[in-house]
């Protein structure tokens, strides 16, 4: 069967009735006359309430109660009550896996079950919603590694699933965003923010013509609008372009987004459900020929440089291998590294919520030399990065957002 469009809604697009009957709209003009595939998030600010509730759970909090309910009702006010026995359902499932994290203890592969009902109840009521859309719970098919908050996808079991389960399929489907299963079937989450990669992924294996990411913007921007105030709408950009945007804080599009889909060629096309008549952005295989060698200004915060010096480094090959090593062992992000020729200091930048983490492996794995101080560890916190793209160019600066010096430990 032949799939043309993959849509996505996410941001505040689904999670207010405004939004649901746009999106719902805007799924029935895309499939008037073809079949599509739709990926959805959780309603805006679920997840995070979710996270929430793992807590309050593990927390033996009796707020956890109230905070459930909230939840619940807000998603049945989506939905006509002779539509409620499915949320029900849900919610007593839910409901279940809290207490047991209560009673035994948190779990990762909990937090990653918890989670899951956010997309399940958001795909389930906008299936709901409209008729002749059918639900489908992404576990069944996006087939996962075990590492439950951050999992990798495998592409031949995955695609040969979602081949198989789309052949014959007619019609309009709504999937879950964000949400694999193991090869024993325990759910699992692809990362935070990982429903566009979803989106990109029944893309390539339905070899679909487009990818639309609908949210809440006109499209990809020159610069954070916030930020600065000449930031205009992009028409089009190249994949590459919008990977380092994405990574480098552009938050309109999961960087991973776009990995699926070069390969294929395949464009996809960033949407606004509430400003549906404005072309949003086209990223794709071509990049538009620009006057300017600068064509976007991103930036990241809370971010921390760690720097590691000294003369025990000096002309030993590998001192950036060992530290990047460590890194990937804890599974620390590095957004940056630079090195000195000689060795004699190497810098690189994670987030800060993971700066603990790194100081202690870093203490523990240079400990000798931090002790006869051939190597000291200096630490730049709150620190923000600047990212300057353009044809071409790619140019990383770092600026302090405060006025701190950097912390030594030697
Ligand atoms: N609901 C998930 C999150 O908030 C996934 C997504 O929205 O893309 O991270
Ligand atoms: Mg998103």
């Amino acid at each position: 069967m032949i799939f043309k469009k993959v849509l996505k809604f996410g941001g505040s697009s689904v999670g207010s009735e405004e939004g649901l009957k746009k999106v719902a709209k805007i799924i029935r003009d895309a499939s008037y006359d073809e079949n599509v595939a739709v990926v959805v998030s959780a309603f805006a600010g679920v997840t995070d309430q979710l996270l929430r509730c793992v807590k309050l759970a593990k927390e033996k909090d009796k707020k956890l109660k109230e905070e459930i309910n909230n939840l619940i009702s807000r998603h049945k006010k989506a939905l006509s009550k002779d539509n409620w026995q499915y949320i029900e359902k849900l919610s007593k499932e839910l409901l279940a896996v809290l207490e047991k994290i209560e009673k035994l203890g948190l779990e990762e592969k909990d937090t990653a079950c918890v989670l899951s009902f956010g997309e399940r109840l958001s795909a389930y009521i906008v299936a709901s919603r409209i008729s002749n859309a059918y639900f489908v719970d992404a576990r069944e098919l996006i087939k996962t590694d075990d590492n439950f908050l951050n999992a990798s996808v495998d592409f031949t079991k995955t695609n040969h699933n979602i081949r198989r389960f789309f052949a014959g399929k007619k019609g309009i489907s709504i999937i879950t965003g964000f949400i694999g299963s193991t090869q024993k079937g325990e759910t699992t989450t692809l990362g935070r923010g990982s429903s566009d990669y979803m989106a990109a992924i029944f893309g390539a294996a339905l070899d679909t013509e487009v990818v639309e990411i609908w949210g809440d913007v006109d499209g990809i921007m020159s610069a954070d609008p916030k930020l600065v105030k000449t930031a205009q709408v992009l028409p089009q950009i190249s994949f590459e372009e919008a990977i380092e945007m994405a990574y480098f804080g552009a938050k309109v599009i999961h960087p991973v987004t776009m990995v699926p889909l070069i390969k294929k060629n395949i464009p996809i096309l960033i949407k606004n459900t509430f400003n549906p008549q404005t072309p949003g952005t086209l990223i794709s295989g071509q990049t538009l020929a620009s006057d300017s060698p600068v064509k976007v200004v991103t930036s990241i915060d809370e971010v921390a440089l760690v720097n590691v010096v000294g003369i025990s480094l000096v002309g030993i090959p590998g001192g950036a291998a060992r530290i990047l090593e460590l890194m990937r062992q804890r599974k620390i992000d590095v957004i940056l590294v630079t090195q000195a020729s000689s060795n004699h200091a190497i810098c690189f930048a994670i987030k800060e919520d993971r700066l603990s983490t790194a100081l202690k492996s870093l203490e523990k794995e240079f400990a000798e030399e931090i002790k006869i101080k051939t190597v000291s560890l200096q630490v730049f916190p709150s620190e923000s990065i600047i990212t300057v793209i353009g044809k071409k160019y790619l140019l990383y600066r770092f600026v302090q957002r405060k006025s701190q010096s950097a912390k030594s430990y030697s």
